[in-house]
């Protein structure tokens, strides 16, 4: 029988559950799904009207050290390597107990979860972790990648589900993945790709004859599909478009249930074993944003919309505390910002596509180079932050001469992108036939930045970026073009056919969160936990102190503390 969110029963006539977890990503849905397996009765309250939260719309990457594919593999001893990285990287900054918790139950949560539920993924054998000049940093096999689902399945759900970031998609709709992306780029290179292309968008047409996008889900998507999927097979509830107004609590202790909103209607629902908040930490609160992340104020975020930080003042007005401060409490991306046709902004990340290409750069507003460009995302709004307390970084600009954009694209213009007039028109992408033209048109001292230009330019023959040490490290690397020799990273930046493209400091997603035991309690300032009050995903502290170890960092951690909250809650009687 296929899922039909009209079969649920009203939310007003469900009184009871076991565990209820309020926010539907990864991590919240990754509770759900190990206290169902565990035989708990659970029930999923979203605030927003789709389900998924910001892992809807991201990669869907988690970073799983040790997981059992790499051991298959022969690849033995990540374990110990996994940790004298996260002990170089998160050092003194937030203790070791969390992190330590996170390596030793992130391949346990991998596997058991691909056993007992269908939560497929596959590893990355070339995605190197973030910080490779630390000891221990993986060459690959950590990050893992969540294998498409058939978003058919969900049923009516499906409506339910929130789409991803349409930049992200083709024609607006259609997912593919990295990989794909990077084949269909040059399609008419090669029959296999052009096979690829014809196979996606065949079904993709068939698709949008029936269903608003397409239903082959890949990244996020698919890995919140397969989630909420595994969830429906095992009789969770999940309801989108409730207010939780308040948790309920035994005479001020124990947390015992919550009262919400619902179509205008109050409600309570009792919860026997406790309340897993997974709201998604605040990158989309302004008021949060502007207490808690750095100045200038990011003003804008790629996350979802309701990730409000909400959960976290529910916890905070019954006596949880906040974690302590990091270098910065955000997690973060480069993004540039554009108007779509229906009014709303998109905040398009500028992962790993163009940054780390030969031939462009990124300058700041006093036309100067103020950071490694090919440094991971995060590591790029820190130093675009750092660089900022000198000479105004903030916002900044990537800029390529033609070919370049001709060949890597700029943010949401695709590579080879036959009209440029649109992106022109609406000042996404700014254009000067010479380097003087395109410095008035984005305001910085055209002297200086010719001088940039020509000084990165010296670097070209030998491959060594003398002021950053671009495409110095194998992550680096591996996000440039291998085509370009010796050093994939750098590259000449023509003085003539100059494009650039603003960008701004964007949270993905926050580190500081509520202070929690490593089994997602949440702990008073005292320390003592507030009995049936859980917390993971982006509400929880951070277990690394806001660093960002490699490619699936949020979610590995995300789910692997679900796993953790649930397995706990299930064996408290
Ligand atoms: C474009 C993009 C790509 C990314 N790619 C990756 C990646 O590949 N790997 C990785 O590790 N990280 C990635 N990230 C970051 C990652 O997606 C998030 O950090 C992670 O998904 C957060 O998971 P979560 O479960 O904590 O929160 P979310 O996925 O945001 O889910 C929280 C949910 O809670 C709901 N909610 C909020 N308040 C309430 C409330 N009061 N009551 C009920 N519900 C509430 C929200 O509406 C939301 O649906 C990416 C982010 C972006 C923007």
């Amino acid at each position: 029988m296929p899922f039909d969110p009209k079969q649920r029963p009203p939310l007003d006539r469900v009184r009871d559950a076991d565990l209820i977890i309020l926010g539907s990503g990864a991590s919240g849905l990754t509770a759900a799904l190990t206290a169902l397996l565990a035989g708990l009765r659970v029930v999923v309250l979203e605030k927003a009207p789709h389900f998924g939260g910001t892992t809807a719309r991201s990669s869907g990457t988690a970073w799983v050290p040790n997981n059992r594919m790499m051991r298959n593999e022969g690849i033995t001893g990540d374990d110990e390597r996994a940790a004298t990285y996260l002990e170089g990287l998160v050092g003194n900054r937030g203790p070791r107990r969390p992190w330590q918790a996170f390596l030793d139950t992130a391949p346990r949560m991998q596997a058991d979860l691909a056993d007992r539920a269908e939560i497929a993924f596959r590893p990355m054998p070339a995605a190197p972790d973030y910080r490779p000049e630390i000891d221990g940093a993986g060459s690959g096999w950590r990050p893992l990648e969540p294998l498409p689902f058939d978003g058919r399945k969900l049923g009516g759900y499906f409506d339910l589900l929130a789409p991803p970031i349409p930049e992200l998609t083709v024609f607006g709709g259609m997912m593919v993945t990295r990989a794909e992306a990077g084949q269909l780029v040059h399609a008419e290179k090669s029959l296999r790709a052009m096979m690829l292309g014809a196979r996606l968008t065949g079904r993709y047409v068939r698709d949008r004859l029936k269903y608003k996008r397409g239903t082959r889900l890949v990244m996020g998507n698919g890995l919140v599909a397969r989630l909420l999927h595994e969830v429906l097979k095992r009789g969770g509830l999940v309801y989108e478009d409730v207010t939780v107004t308040g948790l309920n609590t035994d005479d001020g202790e124990a947390v015992t249930g919550v009262s919400y909103q619902r179509d205008g209607k109050a409600g309570a629902l009792n919860a026997a074993r406790g309340v897993v908040l997974a709201g998604g930490g605040y990158p989309s609160s302004q008021a949060w944003r502007a207490r808690e992340l750095p100045t200038p104020t990011p003003d804008h975020s790629p996350a979802a919309p309701f990730a409000c930080g909400t959960t976290i003042e529910l916890a905070l007005a019954i006596g949880a505390t906040l974690g302590a401060p990091g270098l910065d409490n955000g997690l973060w991306f480069p993004s540039s910002l554009r108007k779509r046709a229906d009014g709303s902004l998109a905040v398009f990340p500028h992962i790993a596509l163009d940054r780390a290409k030969p031939g462009g750069i990124i300058v700041n507003q006093r036309g100067r180079r103020f950071a490694n460009e090919a440094l991971s995302y995060h590591d790029f709004v820190r130093a675009m932050y750092a660089a900022n307390d000198d000479e105004p970084c903030i916002p900044a600009w990537i800029i390529g001469d033609r070919r370049f954009l001709r060949r890597y694209g700029m943010g949401i213009i695709r590579p080879r992108t036959p009209f440029l007039k649109p992106y022109l028109a609406d000042g996404y992408l700014k254009y000067g036939a010479t380097v003087e033209e395109l410095a008035a048109k984005i305001d910085v001292p055209a002297e200086e930045l010719q001088k940039t230009i020509q000084r990165f330019n010296g670097f070209v023959r030998s491959g060594v970026d003398e002021d950053f040490s671009r495409g110095s490290t194998i992550y680096q690397r591996s996000n440039g073009d291998p085509a370009q020799e010796p050093n994939p990273c750098i590259g000449t930046v023509g003085e003539t056919q100059l494009y650039a493209v603003e960008l701004h400091p964007t949270p993905l997603g926050t580190s500081r969160g509520l202070s929690a035991s490593i089994d997602g309690e949440v702990l008073r300032e005292t320390g003592d936990p507030i009995p049936g009050l859980y917390v993971c995903g982006n509400d929880m502290q951070s277990c690394f102190a806001g660093e960002y170890p490699g490619a699936g960092a949020q979610i590995g951690m995300g789910m692997t503390f679900g796993w953790r909250v649930a397995r706990c809650t299930a064996d408290r009687t």
